[in-house]
């Protein structure tokens, strides 16, 4: 039998090395954790349920990718560079095969980033999993998402739209063939948080959020924080390979409102143009320029001749009804 101590220490302690950046990891009361001079911390949490965040029965490696993605993907958001996170993990039972995929998918992407584990919590209980993480940043430089300006540009990374084309296949919503799905699903599973484009618009962008939610809530945030407008083009939206292949509704509503692309969104003024798209170079991400911020309130969406379309879409909300 497995306890939680040796599960800790088997899955989860790794022999400390001389880049840690805490003083103090896993095993005591808590961690010890100096921030760099002149930078700022910044932290956020993200906690993934099962069959509401990810399927039960999901890929292990997999899971342990995206908890670790999604809080990355926060810390991108804000231009911070990844430094450590905590793993508050309740499990139904100690699945030594489970534990081994889940630990392997998660430091694959940990050491991806330079990002060390810390501490944490084990609990016997619903799965459930919790990570918190800790970036830093120059003070002041940070991406926040009330610092849009009327005039700004806006801008998406990569594509849209994929992991929301994939959730439509498995729930049946739609007709699609096992390897479109599959195709599609790779967003779902495998989300690249767009950390070093984070890192490089510093300085550049204004503000910037990470679309977990769908564009147009997430763009909706950076609105309502700013006191600011917009107008989207929706003819310049850029559609994931696979929903590229779907008809021009579906493409439309899969990017503006489908969740899970993990992609940033950011505004920038238009005297940045290039800054922009040197930055996007450097760290090998695409960008695309989809609209603009304006002084009235509201979200217009456009198309490419500037027409309003009227469409009745909205992006998720866990407390919503269905
Ligand atoms: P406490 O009794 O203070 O709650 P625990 O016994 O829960 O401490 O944890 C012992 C040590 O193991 C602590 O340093 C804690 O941060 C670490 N830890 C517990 N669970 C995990 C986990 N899932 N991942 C990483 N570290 C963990
Ligand atoms: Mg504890």
């Amino acid at each position: 039998m497995l306890t939680e101590f040796d599960l800790i220490a088997r899955y989860f302690m790794r022999p400390s090395h001389r880049a840690s950046r805490a003083a103090l990891g896993i095993g005591d009361d808590c961690a010890l954790l100096e921030p760099s001079p002149g930078m700022q911390l910044a932290i956020s949490s993200d906690m993934l349920v099962e069959g509401r965040h990810f399927f039960a029965g999901a890929h292990p490696i997999e899971l342990g990718h995206k908890c670790l993605a999604v809080n990355l993907s926060d810390l991108a958001a804000m231009g911070a560079t990844p430094v450590a996170f905590t793993l508050a993990l309740s499990l139904p039972e100690a699945k030594e095969e489970w534990l081994a995929g889940f630990s392997k998918g998660m430091f694959m992407l940990a050491d991806e980033h330079g990002c060390e584990l810390i501490g944490g919590d084990t609990t016997k209980g619903p799965l459930n999993i919790c990570i918190t993480i800790f970036g830093e940043l120059p003070s002041g430089q940070a991406l926040r998402r009330d610092a849009a300006q009327p005039g700004d540009d806006i801008w998406i990374s990569g594509t849209l739209g994929d992991a929301r084309l994939a959730l439509a296949g498995y729930r049946q919503e739609i007709v699609l063939d096992s390897a479109t799905i599959e195709a599609a699903a790779l967003r779902m599973h495998a989300p690249m948080p767009r950390i070093g484009l984070g890192i490089a618009l510093r300085g550049i962008a204004h503000a910037a959020i990470d679309i977990s939610d769908g564009l147009l809530g997430d763009l909706g945030h950076i609105l309502e924080r700013s006191a600011v407008g917009a107008a989207l083009d929706a003819d310049a939206l850029p559609a994931g390979p696979t929903l590229l292949q779907q008809s021009q509704s579906m493409r439309r509503r899969f990017m503006l409102t489908g969740g899970d692309d993990y992609e940033l969104c950011f505004t920038a003024p238009p005297a940045k143009r290039d800054a922009v798209m040197a930055a996007a170079q450097a760290a090998n991400t695409p960008v695309t320029r989809i609209g603009m911020i304006g002084a009235g309130a509201g979200l217009r969406v456009i198309d490419g001749d500037g027409n309003p379309l009227d469409l009745q879409l909205r992006s998720f909300d866990h407390f919503a009804s269905p």
